[in-house]
């Protein structure tokens, strides 16, 4: 493999950095440009699970009135539809690819086997982890970090608007500070805006670097594999 500095990844992508400009549903032109991105990794040897957000249709939080948990489902309904979009532009650049959802919907996609899916990655094939954690009340985020944790993936790759992270939000304060690293626990103390608490405790408790970095940029996730000095990174 061409020098990497990570073998295995997770790739977080929201379901805004699918929506492109519009910020919400799904441009494809936008989802072709990521795809060939990853396609750059699967080509240099480098195992890729990707984790779909689906907030540029559904978010639980978006449901005001509604049961939460009812709320959440949509959400999670809404990564599956997310995924199928990513998968189809992966095929259309021939990368081989699997969606497991972890709700059952069998006609669709396989249920998510932690041994199959660390199988399909071996063989190369991207595999894209579907409906959040199966549960409500947790995020996508969450569910980055607990298949990071799972298929003992080197980092979390955290695709944002954003080019990393900052002391207050760079869109509003001309003065805000970008950190080039931070600790799991400073995330937290600090009160910044990552990953939500839950996943950034998961990810602090398993020892799960988070690499937050900006998609705009287009070569930027082959920047981030290569260990080339972007973003933010946070680790113990
Ligand atoms: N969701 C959930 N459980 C999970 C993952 C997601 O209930 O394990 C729901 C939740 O309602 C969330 C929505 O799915 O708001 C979409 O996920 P998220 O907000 O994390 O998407 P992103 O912000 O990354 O686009």
């Amino acid at each position: 493999m061409e020098s990497c500095k990570y073998n295995r990844v997770i790739l977080k992508l929201s379901g805004e950095a699918l929506a492109g400009e519009n910020g919400f549903g799904i441009d494809f032109n936008v989802a072709k440009r990521i795809a060939q991105e990853v396609k750059q990794l699967v080509d240099l040897g480098v195992e890729v699970g990707a984790v779909v957000g689906g907030g540029n249709i559904w978010r639980g939080r978006s449901g005001e009135g509604m049961d939460r948990t009812t709320a959440d489902y949509m959400g999670m309904l809404a990564t599956c539809i997310n995924a199928l979009a990513l998968q189809d532009s992966l095929e259309s650049l021939g990368v081989k690819t699997r969606v497991q959802t972890a709700i059952e919907m069998k006609e669709i996609a396989e249920p998510f086997i932690r041994r199959r899916a660390m199988r399909h990655l071996e063989k190369g094939r991207v595999v894209i982890f579907a409906a959040g954690t199966g549960n409500p009340y947790f995020s996508t985020d969450t569910t980055a970090a607990l298949r990071a944790a799972e298929i003992e993936a080197d980092v979390i790759l955290l695709a944002k608007k954003v080019d990393g992270v900052y002391d207050k939000d760079p869109h509003k304060f001309d003065d805000a500070k970008k950190f080039d690293t931070l600790t799991h626990l400073e995330v937290l103390e600090k009160g910044l805006q990552v990953m939500d608490s839950t996943a950034t405790s998961l990810c602090m408790d398993n020892n799960i670097p988070i690499l937050v970095f900006g998609l705009d940029e287009p070569g930027n996730i082959l920047r981030a594999i290569k260990g080339e000095k972007i973003g933010t990174l946070v680790s113990s």
